[in-house]
């Protein structure tokens, strides 16, 4: 099938979790989440990993802190978690607001209890293809999908358009190393890319990461590419409840006929971020339970 469901594979994950946690036996993982104001998309992230976490049998336990909450408390909770023995991995929601400094936040937390993967040592352990170390969910996701769906990058030219680290770089990373399930040439575009529609056509496979709706033109890809939609725009659509859906960074209906298998939003590579939170857990918990 040409449609790559993530949803599917994001609830095949979970079915699997849910049987190993099953068979563990004395206390089950446990994953903390601390969430800081109501930003509403925050709220719902938080709940939805929150949900699938005790779906699995993980326990959750959820920290709301109130959006006054200075660097100072922030970090504190932070360290009584990397203390408690109980709690095997940390997330903390991100965005933070404006007066947090987020990334001192990330490195706070312990390595070995850094599920999100946005540690700087866990970002240094990608780099040097460490296997003990946490990848961040959303690229690891891109891989899963890839290793599962049978789709090899081995050789294949991978264009990335979009370098944050929580997607495009880490993606880009992980595409490059030695392995099975890499091994691809990969090119990186940003937005100083010149001729970036001419670089794109070039893909075997496309990975969009930008954050704006029909980035991605039928144009800009080859016939026969593997199309990888990461973006989530909310855009006008008055004909819907809430006054909006969600779309990705391609225009699909234009670009679905072109590719031999694409990603559709909702249902790609969204839910596949939590499904490889919940694997980095149960990852966490292992690792924990060896040392
Ligand atoms: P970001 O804003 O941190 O990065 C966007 C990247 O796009 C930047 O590296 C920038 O250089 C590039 N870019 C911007 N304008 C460009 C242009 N005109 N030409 C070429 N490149 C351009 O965003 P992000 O956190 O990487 O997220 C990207 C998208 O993926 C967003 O829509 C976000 O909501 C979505 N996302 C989805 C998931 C998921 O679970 N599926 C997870 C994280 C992010």
């Amino acid at each position: 099938m040409k449609l790559i469901d993530g949803k599917q594979i994001s609830q095949d994950i979970v079915s699997e979790l849910t049987t190993e946690v099953a068979e563990l036996k004395g206390t089950k993982p446990c994953i903390a989440f601390i969430r800081v104001g109501e930003d509403p998309a925050s709220v719902s992230y938080v709940r939805q990993k929150n949900r699938t976490a005790e779906k699995i049998g993980i326990t959750p336990l959820l920290f709301e802190l109130p959006e006054t909450v200075t660097q100072e408390e922030l970090f504190a909770k932070v360290e009584e978690l990397n203390a408690d023995k109980t709690v095997n991995g940390i997330l903390i929601q991100s965005p933070l607001p404006k007066h947090l400094d987020e990334q001192a936040a990330f490195n706070l937390i312990d390595p070995n209890k850094d599920v999100d993967g946005f540690h700087v040592q866990n970002a240094g352990r990608v780099v040097q293809e460490d296997p003990d170390g946490f990848v961040s969910c959303t690229p690891a996701g891109i891989i899963e999908i890839c290793k599962r769906e049978g789709i090899s990058l081995e050789g294949k030219h991978v264009v990335v358009i979009g370098r944050s680290l929580i997607v495009g770089k880490t993606f880009a990373l992980l595409a490059m190393q030695k392995g099975p399930h890499a091994n691809a040439t990969v090119t990186v575009c940003h937005s100083r890319t010149k001729n970036l529609p001419e670089v794109v056509r070039a893909a075997d496979v496309v990975v969009a990461a930008i954050g704006r709706p029909n980035f991605v033109t039928a144009d800009m890809v080859k016939d026969g590419a593997v199309v990888i939609d990461v973006g989530i725009n909310r855009v006008e659509d008055p004909s819907k409840k809430s006054g909006y859906r969600i779309v990705g960074d391609v225009d699909f209906a234009a670009v679905e006929p072109k590719a031999s298998r694409i990603t559709p939003v909702p249902g790609g590579v969204g839910p596949m971020t939590v499904a490889m939170l919940m694997k980095n857990t149960f990852k966490a918990y292992q690792l924990q339970s060896r040392s």
